[in-house]
């Protein structure tokens, strides 16, 4: 299948979803995080919403902007135990800290504490730079990608299993399904499709029993009698 007509599938899935869900960004802590404009509080939103929910993530995020400051010479300043203190409540806050602390030197040391800077030198090496602070993967990369314009799916959980099961994706690691997202939904409507997604996995294709019978995507899927309540 050409990409042409697999970006007609995509469209039409898109088309489908946008009828079904509203994307609400109180649902998404980093796009809420980014319509302050600053994406290092998007990057310190997708640390920190690792392995837990959207409303932890809130909590902790304004606890660290309110005790610590989310700039990365107040974070380095504060040191990791009061970092972990702060974001306590999304739990792993002791790798989550450390990771934190870490990209703010990182950024401190090589950009003058401006992730702006590391962003405008393009996607592989945002990529090459934050994939080397422990702590920080692939998927956390690409939500901030995504959120700074570049035409990036991030694949989360509800991604991956909903690629998976409408059969848009073959493998399951990382790269292999982000890819093979790419190749079905244009680069203008990624961010909304990665968006949509996980609307989808949240709310009907769930991992333990999807429901099919009210999934607006059923006559597409593959999967649609086997995952049948
Ligand atoms: S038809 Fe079922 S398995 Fe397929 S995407 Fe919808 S809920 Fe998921």
């Amino acid at each position: 299948m050409g990409s042409g007509e697999l970006y007609g599938l995509g469209d039409e899935i898109l088309r489908r979803l946008r009828g079904r869900f509203r994307i609400d960004e109180g649902e998404f802590a980093a796009l809420k995080a980014g319509r302050s404009g600053d994406p290092f509080k998007v990057l310190v939103a997708t640390i920190i919403s690792q392995n837990t929910n959207e409303r932890n993530t809130f909590l902790a995020l304004e606890r660290l902007e309110k005790e610590v400051g989310l700039e990365p010479p107040r974070i380095v300043a504060a040191g990791a135990s009061r970092v972990e203190e702060a974001i306590r409540v999304a739990g792993l806050q002791r790798q989550k800290a450390a990771a934190i602390v870490e990209v703010s030197r990182l950024l401190l040391r090589e950009y003058g504490g401006d992730l702006r800077r590391l962003l405008s030198e393009g996607e592989e090496r945002v990529r090459e730079v934050l994939g080397s602070v422990r702590g920080i993967g692939e998927k956390t990369v690409d939500v901030l990608l995504a959120l700074s314009g570049y035409p990036v799916v991030p694949v989360d959980t509800h991604v991956r299993r909903v690629a998976r099961r409408l059969g848009l994706a073959r493998g399951s690691g990382y790269r292999a399904v982000r890819e093979a997202l790419h190749r079905v939904f244009r680069e203008e409507a990624r961010l909304e499709a990665h968006l949509l997604l996980i609307k989808l996995g949240r709310e009907v294709c769930k991992a333990r029993g999807p429901r099919c019978r009210e999934c607006p995507l059923r006559d597409l899927c593959p999967s649609a009698s086997g995952g049948q309540p």
